[in-house]
């Protein structure tokens, strides 16, 4: 089912425009115009800078309901689309449709076998790479910043604050109107690349009184503080005309059918979740693959996913992780696409891995494959399956194994796990000793 809300608007039209008139619907050819003539100059990814706005345990076909009764007037102007969040069930991207698992992978782009974060535990660390390194590493004079109302964020994330990968950190424990003024001040007054801010109000809400109108409130009153954040932005590119800012808003999960008072497990509906953008989205979201080769929960898996976020983050500011050692299990949901779905699935008694994945878009390109930062093979777009049968030197034991397919440029890795047995390896002789 085709979700997708086919508008979207140019925050320089924001700027300019009263807010009443800002849904400004643009047609898809002078969309692939601007485009075109964007791609003949060089982008000045300086001023590329992108802000995500968490609306934590916020129900799409919830939010959906909200804006038809007119309560979300500034969450109507993005373009919303389904999506997904906790990982494919069964398979090792499975990840409770906790908070902490959810917001790690918002801010890593990774499944918790890549983050680690696997419960609302504060002691947790994220162990992959987060969008805050990922830039610093890139560039590090850019500034970040993460400002949240649940406060466990923030500890996931205490790695990257020390390695003052995180500029601004602010917890506002649960109290969401100093989110909505501490990032208004940062998005006016400072200079950041990139801005994550939490909005905790709907969950919390959720948790205590499900779905109905305390729920409808609450939507309403984040739709009220994610416009203080794009006032403030308009209000700075007075300033600074040129910059360019993507804004993404987003759930960390959905909530259990029917009441909505608790999440945290395997459902359609908590499973169901939104990606909100204010630039044209590529077919990643708005085009979800009908046929995925696991049909569970009616086709959920393939709408875009959380996982998504960053690498769209990266490619809005111009930032292209190291090919040999990409750990982002998520695909870009604009600009250029590579493949898609992709999924490795090990056999151990054979000592092989079976790649597959789907190319929407193939053009007899070049398309790559990579395991722990070594090539294995070069194929076209048109390929979309590979076996890896070269494992036989990878160590007896538990061991986590990287791939990356890229096409156009553009990466997806998947860590799968293997556990290889001495015992059955295809030595006869260790089977005497
Ligand atoms: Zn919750």
């Amino acid at each position: 089912m085709l979700a997708a809300i086919n508008k979207y608007w140019d925050l320089r039209k924001l700027v300019f425009v009263g807010l009443a008139a800002t849904a400004f619907a643009v047609c898809d050819a002078e969309s692939t115009v601007v485009q075109k003539e964007q791609s003949q100059t060089a982008i000045d990814y300086s001023q590329r800078k992108a802000l995500v706005i968490g609306v934590d345990g916020m129900q799409y076909e919830k939010l959906q309901e909200a804006i038809a009764a007119g309560r979300a007037p500034n969450l109507a102007q993005f373009t919303i689309a389904k999506s997904y969040i906790g990982g494919v069930v069964g398979t090792v991207t499975q990840q409770s449709t906790y908070s902490g698992p959810g917001w790690s992978t918002i801010l890593t782009g990774a499944w918790s076998n890549r983050h680690r974060v696997t419960g609302n535990d504060s002691r947790q660390r994220n162990q992959t790479k987060s969008i805050f390194r990922l830039i610093k590493e890139a560039t590090p004079s850019r500034r970040t910043a993460s400002i949240i109302s649940w406060n466990t964020i923030n500890d996931n994330f205490a790695r990257d604050i020390e390695l003052a990968y995180i500029d601004r950190v602010e917890k506002c424990s649960d109290i969401d109107q100093c989110v909505a003024e501490k990032a208004s001040s940062a998005l006016r007054f400072e200079v950041f690349s990139f801005v994550f801010a939490h909005f905790d109000e709907p969950d919390l809400t959720g948790h205590a009184q499900g779905f109905g109108d305390a729920y409808q409130a609450a939507i309403q009153g984040v739709d009220t503080q994610v416009g203080q954040l794009l006032a403030a932005l308009r209000q700075r590119q007075v300033a600074y005309p040129d910059e360019d800012w993507l804004i993404i808003v987003t759930p960390d999960h959905g909530r259990a059918a029917a009441d909505g008072h608790s999440h945290g497990n395997q459902t359609l509906s908590e499973k169901t979740t939104f990606i909100a953008i204010n630039k044209p989205a590529n077919a990643q979201l708005s085009a979800p693959i009908s046929d995925p080769d696991n049909m569970n929960f009616g086709g959920l898996y393939g709408n875009a996913t959380q996982a998504d976020i960053v690498p769209t983050v990266l490619a809005h500011l111009g930032v292209k992780p190291n090919l040999l050692d990409y750990p982002i299990d998520g695909v870009s949901l604009i600009g250029e696409l590579g493949v898609r779905l992709l999924a490795v699935q090990i056999n151990n008694t054979a000592r092989s891995a079976t790649l597959k994945w789907r190319n929407t878009s193939a053009q007899g390109k070049p398309l790559t494959i990579y395991r722990d930062g070594k090539l294995l093979a070069t194929l076209t777009d048109q390929v979309s399956e590979y076996v890896d049968n070269d494992l036989k030197n990878v160590q007896d034991g538990v061991v986590d194994l990287n791939y990356t397919v890229v096409v156009n440029d553009v990466p997806q890795s998947y860590l799968a796990r293997a556990n290889f047995s001495a015992a059955i390896s295809s030595n006869p002789s260790l089977l005497m000793r």
